[in-house]
């Protein structure tokens, strides 16, 4: 309506200035109203709160809420691992193209890059990882994994059926984006740092920002409930395997044997020290030996021994020191007892993840996006955990925000943790997740245009 007022002053203006001028372009304004008439009907001016809260409402309508839990189930159904998401991969394609939203694939082996806007910038990214894990689904229902020893047991599915949930509501209003959101449904998540590789196949390049959510069973957030913070969020890890070489023998004379187990033994405990006496207690780090293996019997002192484990920290430095302290600690511990040792920290395989360390800036957007999807009351701050992601991958890289959507039904019933075989999704949770990436990418286009702080947007239920 705006713009009828627009036309109808240079109406006037040209009236008075040229005569002959007048006549076509009277023409062209009468038209132009009435198009605005009949285009316009339905248009309303929002502001972004109002854009927030009509996205919810369309990702909790039927059309889109039964759509999302279709498509997640079917994932649910056949959970592939890392870099061999090849079906996964294909149900998202599938559904990219019946909506009509490019794409680029593969990326990163089985990753798949959809586009959704002018095709122009400003670029702002919304990410799924769509992998699942090596674990035997214990939950009984209908769509229990299919394949066996293998389940989406953190969620990946629901990610994946969110961000297309967003794709859907976004490209429904596809010419009143300003910019171009960037979707990245990336690979290898678990240990395989996907998100590296994506960011390596050069497809972010001109992305200026990126959103990312996890579902979150254990931080007792309810549904509608949000929760994250600015800075480090979730800490960097690494993982470590050791053998320890001695020289086995009768375990009644171990004076003709260098014993490995002795020496394993002491490294685990003084591995113990790197955090107690030598990390700054103000930053948090964590070492876990996990396995301890020798092939020895009752009265058999092994050849060798493996211990292994995991290491976590919030800053690169500490990420380092941890890793070179491991490796001096179980060598010297190895040649303390006689015996050699090799460490390995696998990082051909799985580099070291940073940490999760949200930006301040989108923080700030992600507050007021999540205050107007959810409620204020809903949006919490949460603490650091020790967990990874490989989204900080991308936060290396670009301005990058994740946070944690809640799970929680509001009987209060608890959930199974992430990775465990007993796992599930609250699906009610689905609809708060796509409007949330619609909106943090909406307004983000929207702030970040110069132009349009107030959009004109038709908000028809009818998709
Ligand atoms: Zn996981
Ligand atoms: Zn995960």
């Amino acid at each position: 309506m705006i713009i009828i007022v627009v036309n109808l002053n240079l109406h006037f203006l040209f009236s008075h200035t040229n005569p002959f001028l007048m006549g076509s372009f009277n023409l062209f304004c009468f038209f132009i109203i009435i198009f605005h008439v009949f285009v316009a009907t339905p248009i309303f001016s929002h502001s972004s709160s109002s854009i927030s809260t009509k996205f919810l409402d369309l990702a909790k309508s039927p059309e889109v809420f039964d759509w999302m839990v279709r498509i997640r189930r079917k994932i649910h159904e056949y959970p592939e691992l890392l870099y061999e998401e090849f079906k996964t991969s294909e149900v998202i394609r599938a559904e990219l193209d019946k909506m009509g939203i490019s794409y680029k694939h593969p990326v990163a082996e089985t990753g798949v890059i959809g586009y959704i806007g002018t095709g122009k910038p400003p670029f702002v990214a919304l990410r799924a990882d769509i992998d699942g894990l090596p674990i035997q689904e214990m939950v009984e229902w209908e769509h229990k994994s299919k394949v066996d020893g293998k389940m989406h047991a953190c969620g990946h599915d629901a990610h994946t059926a969110m961000v297309l949930g967003a794709a859907k509501i976004l490209k429904h209003h596809e010419d009143q984006i300003k910019g171009t959101v960037v979707l990245v449904f990336q690979p290898a998540e678990e240990g395989g740092a996907g998100a590296k590789r994506v960011l390596e196949a050069g497809v972010l390049d001109k992305v200026s920002a990126i959103f990312g959510l996890h579902v979150a069973p254990a931080h007792d957030l309810p549904v509608g409930h949000v929760a994250s913070k600015a800075g480090p969020l979730l800490a960097g890890s690494g993982m470590f395997d050791a053998t320890i070489h001695g020289k086995g023998g009768h375990a009644a004379m171990p004076h003709f044997a260098i014993d490995p187990v002795l020496a394993a033994s002491s490294a685990v405990v003084n591995l113990q020290q790197l955090v107690s006496r030598e990390a700054d207690p103000l930053d948090p780090q964590v070492v876990t030996v996990t396995n301890f293996h020798g092939d020895g019997a009752f009265n058999v002192i092994p050849d060798s021994v493996t211990i292994g484990g995991t290491f976590r920290a919030f800053s690169p430095e500490s990420i380092t020191r941890l890793k070179d302290r491991i490796h001096q600690v179980i060598t010297g511990q190895a040649a303390v007892h006689r015996c050699t040792a090799e460490v390995d920290f696998h990082e051909d395989k799985k580099p070291l993840y940073p940490a999760t360390i949200n930006d301040d800036k989108l923080h700030e957007h992600f507050l007021e996006v999540a205050k107007n999807v959810v409620g204020n009351k809903n949006v919490h701050e949460m603490q650091p955990v020790t967990v990874s992601e490989d989204f900080s991958f991308y936060q290396e890289a670009l301005p990058g925000y994740f946070f944690m959507l809640g799970m929680k039904s509001h009987s209060g019933e608890p959930l199974a943790t992430l990775h465990s075989p007993h796992f599930t999704v609250n699906e009610d949770a689905l609809p708060y997740g796509a409007a949330l990436h619609a909106s943090l990418a909406t307004t983000y286009l929207l702030n970040h245009d110069g132009a349009n702080k107030i959009i004109d947007m038709d908000f028809g239920l009818a998709m």
